[in-house]
């Protein structure tokens, strides 16, 4: 894992905006309803054990992740909060969880039966994931949870701490399959005997527009770190404060004449004499090739992608000569305007989680 600390490309992440978010969702929250920040996939990008520090200090208390090394990681940066896994883990790796007291999400009877036979010293805590309608993991039936709770019941090498669901439409204005998915959770957790303990369906979108079926935990990822989750279709209760930034500096510029080409494949040609500068991120650092054509702030102005996103650079149109060194702007406010990680989003024909969690290892994250 190398880190480009010798060149100015970095994200800069504003901790005050997510303590912010976090601080501004729990003012919504019923007293008994927690919040559990999730830092998976490196805090969507932000810096996992960063993101969580900031989300303790505003509240949370306890943590989401998707793989069991990211639970680890928690775990050995000090992090003594309950910790869910939010994905399936192999059933082999039980007694490592339970041994560090993270809970894993359980989808079946079979990964229960396995893990079992792994499980030898300590008690391992569970949450049970109900498919109501998103396809991915889960129980689907009644008959297969009450398996499961009585499998359970007869084995003390598992706790049932808690059952969830995840919705597919929370963050859409046409509620007709989120209230199917709501209806099919109703029915199957009247399928059980007992209650456990954490009750959770509501991811950001979920919490923000559907406050309403909360239980006593949210899952709360996209919209700490200041990312509306319906892109821009609904509109958040609050103003989210997005948290990252992109900045760069210009690090070579020149000028060409009428017909010079810029970049792989010359695919821009110079109509006149133009001022080039050329900016050392590119789509190892995830930002995407296809973002040719989109723009950069220089100075309070855009300036375009000209010519194919190479690897590790990228050339853009200036104004006029600039000085290396100049300060750029790839997501963020710079003068007057700002580019969000939604405008990049949409112009790469994505979401803005994906744009993200994208950023490479390499690009170094700074902290204010
Ligand atoms: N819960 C589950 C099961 C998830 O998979 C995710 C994210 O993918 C979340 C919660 C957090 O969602 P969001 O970032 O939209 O708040």
């Amino acid at each position: 894992m190398v880190i480009g600390t010798h060149r100015p490309t970095k994200l800069v992440i504003d901790r005050q905006a997510i303590k912010t978010n976090i601080r501004q969702e729990m003012k919504r929250l019923n007293d008994d309803t927690e919040i559990w920040a999730v830092v998976k996939a490196n805090g969507y990008g932000h810096g996992m054990v960063e993101v969580a520090t900031v989300a303790q200090a505003a509240g949370a208390t306890g943590f989401c992740v998707a793989i069991l090394d990211e639970a680890l990681a928690l775990r050995a940066a000090g992090f003594t909060e309950p910790i869910l896994v939010l994905g399936i883990t192999e059933p082999q790796a039980a007694e490592l969880a339970a041994s560090q007291q993270i809970s894993l999400t359980v989808g079946s009877l079979a990964w229960l039966e396995t893990a079992a036979t792994e499980l030898h010293q300590t008690v391992l805590q569970v949450h049970f994931a109900l498919d109501t309608g998103m396809g991915r993991i889960g129980f689907q039936t009644p008959a297969q949870l009450q398996a499961a709770e009585a499998y359970i019941t007869e084995h003390s090498k598992f706790n049932l701490a808690g059952i969830f669901t995840h919705f597919a439409t929370a963050d859409e204005a046409d509620t007709a399959y989120f209230e199917g998915q709501v209806k099919k959770f109703n029915t199957l957790m009247a399928s059980l005997k007992e209650r456990p303990h954490y009750v959770h369906v509501s991811n950001s979108a979920t919490s923000l527009w559907h406050a309403a079926c909360n239980g006593n935990v949210i899952r709360f990822g996209v919209a700490m770190y200041g990312l509306n989750p319906s892109g821009g279709e609904l509109r958040p209760p609050y103003s989210l404060q997005p948290a990252l930034r992109l900045e760069s500096t210009l690090n070579f510029v020149k000028q060409v004449h009428a017909g010079d080409g810029i970049s792989y494949g010359a695919t821009y040609k110079a109509t006149k004499d133009e001022w080039i500068g050329t900016i050392p991120i590119g789509y190892a650092d995830g930002w995407p090739r296809r973002m040719q054509g989109f723009h950069v702030l220089i100075n309070g102005e855009y300036c375009e992608i000209v010519g194919r996103v190479c690897m590790d650079q990228l050339m853009v149109r200036l104004p006029k000569e600039l000085a290396v060194g100049t300060k750029v702007t790839l997501v963020g406010q710079n003068g007057l305007h700002a580019i969000t990680l939604q405008d990049v989003a949409t112009y790469a024909e994505t979401i803005h989680y994906e744009i993200a969690c994208g950023f490479a290892t390499r690009v170094p994250r700074t902290y204010q």
